[in-house]
């Protein structure tokens, strides 16, 4: 009797713990909200701002999120196609950490394939709810298709990408050369979002449903600010509604 007693008292125990350890787990991966897009706008926004002011948080930026993002995977709340210029580092002037921006870098911040895969991976299965293609000002790539330049090699295939924005550029301003090279930047940023939609149905569509909206902004290299440009499209303030796939995938990362 009194070993049924203890066999009885111990595997209520071990119910409890059981108990508890799926009370933890559950509290782990229970939904958290995640962002909308227009607050992940403001978290960049703020980011840069601080960037901007000298004031940086470095959020993210330890060993602990290392660890943290290894063991339970990314939540980042942003996808971005940015110029690969090495004046650009996307971390840094959004003051962000690991696992917050998934970056997608070409120069002239043009896509191809690999871009539109990457770009593609972060909406799709990193559950990014905001895409922002950033351009820069002074851009090389953009320069070079501007001056007639970039003719050598494979930067001809991302000359050729932005040679449409040139066009555009030229034809609205009656400019050419060096003279439309800054509003150039501006038009490659609008022109390569078109790109992305026209040439990704994953991407357009998840645009269609409401589940991410896709924003230009260009970094001033001389300030450190970044501007965001308002689109004919979307808004970057307009509420979008709820998508359960994508939303389920994130971690309000304040
Ligand atoms: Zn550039």
């Amino acid at each position: 009797m009194k070993t049924k007693t203890i066999i009885l008292t111990v595997l209520f125990l071990q119910l409890v713990t059981l108990f508890n350890i799926a009370a933890i787990f559950g509290a782990e991966h229970q939904h958290v909200p995640a962002l909308l897009p227009a607050e992940a706008v403001k978290l960049l926004q703020e980011g840069n701002a601080r960037f901007v002011a000298g004031t940086p948080q470095h959020p993210h930026f330890n060993l602990e999120q290392v660890k943290e993002t290894a063991e339970h995977g990314q939540h980042p709340f942003v996808t971005i196609l940015a110029c690969s210029d090495s004046r650009v580092p996307l971390t840094v002037i959004f003051d962000r950490g690991i696992g917050d921006i998934f970056s997608v870098q070409a120069a002239g911040n043009v896509s191809g394939s690999a871009q539109l895969g990457s770009i593609e991976y972060g909406v799709a299965h990193a559950g990014t709810p905001l895409v922002v293609v950033l351009g820069h000002t002074k851009c090389g790539a953009v320069t070079a298709a501007c001056t007639d330049g970039g003719h050598e090699g494979h930067i001809e295939y991302l000359v050729q990408k932005i040679n449409p924005a040139v066009r555009q550029t030229q034809l609205v301003t009656g400019k050419t050369g060096k003279d439309i090279i800054e509003s150039t930047c501006q038009n490659n940023v609008f022109l390569q979002i078109e790109a992305l939609k026209t040439n990704s149905k994953i991407l357009s569509d998840a645009v269609k449903n409401g589940e991410i909206i896709i924003v230009g902004a260009i970094y001033d290299i001389e300030t450190g600010k970044v501007t965001f440009l308002e689109t004919s499209h979307k808004p970057i303030e307009t509420p979008l509604k709820k998508s359960p796939r994508f939303r389920s995938n994130n971690k309000n990362r304040r």
